[in-house]
């Protein structure tokens, strides 16, 4: 760090692109744009503030929602026109109810593509297929898939070689995949419910080697 006061670049707009971060789990949140005065309100009141350029107005983040935001660090990128907001965030920082805005990918995974096709069966069922047929059976049907799937993988793990015990874990993700989909849940609720216990999609940090329940 130098002496030198660092001089925020706003755009022609007056504005700077501001992506907001997770400072517990480093989940990035959500992007909004600052102009000068939402900076200063943030450093004042350790709240984050942004300026909204649809409504070209200036709103405290969760001011509505009651989801505010606590700063706990504001960061500069080398060319001094991007912030990075390290906040506790008290609720969910998307409008839509979600963690975080970044909650679709463009190219989905094998586990989320296999989850469409899971809902697309519940949504438009067809007969023959053992996802409807399984649903149908309800709750319990289900449970006991799991449990019989969770047996076998551990049958496979002790003797059965690799190749089994990865096509048994496959089919007890399966089933694991149905019963959410049965209860109205979505694997984004794992996926969000993993990303609070700071584990995060980074080679440095493997399991066991880290405090699984740093945020709480
Ligand atoms: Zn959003």
């Amino acid at each position: 760090m130098t002496d030198e006061p660092i001089q925020i670049k706003f755009d022609d707009n007056g504005l700077v692109p501001v992506v907001v971060q997770d400072a517990g789990t480093d989940r990035v949140l959500m992007v909004a744009w600052m102009n000068e005065e939402a900076l200063q309100r943030t450093q004042e009141t350790g709240q984050a503030h942004f300026w909204s350029r649809s409504r070209q107005e200036l709103w405290r983040k969760g001011a509505t929602s009651g989801n505010t935001m606590d700063v706990r660090e504001i960061l500069v990128d080398c060319d001094a026109d991007t912030l990075l907001l390290r906040v506790d965030p008290a609720g969910p920082a998307c409008h839509t109810g979600r963690e975080s805005c970044f909650y679709r990918k463009l190219q989905p995974s094998v586990l989320e593509t296999l989850f469409a096709i899971i809902l697309d069966r519940q949504a438009n069922p067809r007969p023959g297929s053992y996802t409807v047929r399984l649903l149908e059976a309800g709750e319990d049907e289900i449970l006991k898939k799991v449990g019989e799937e969770a047996m076998e993988v551990i049958l496979a793990a002790k003797g059965q070689g690799d190749r089994r015990l990865i096509a048994e874990i496959a089919d007890l993700v399966y089933h694991l995949l149905v019963l959410l989909a049965a209860r109205g849940l979505s694997l984004a609720d794992v996926e969000d419910e993993l990303a609070h216990r700071g584990i995060r999609l980074s080679p440095v940090r493997l399991p066991g080697t880290s405090r699984r329940e740093s945020t709480g």
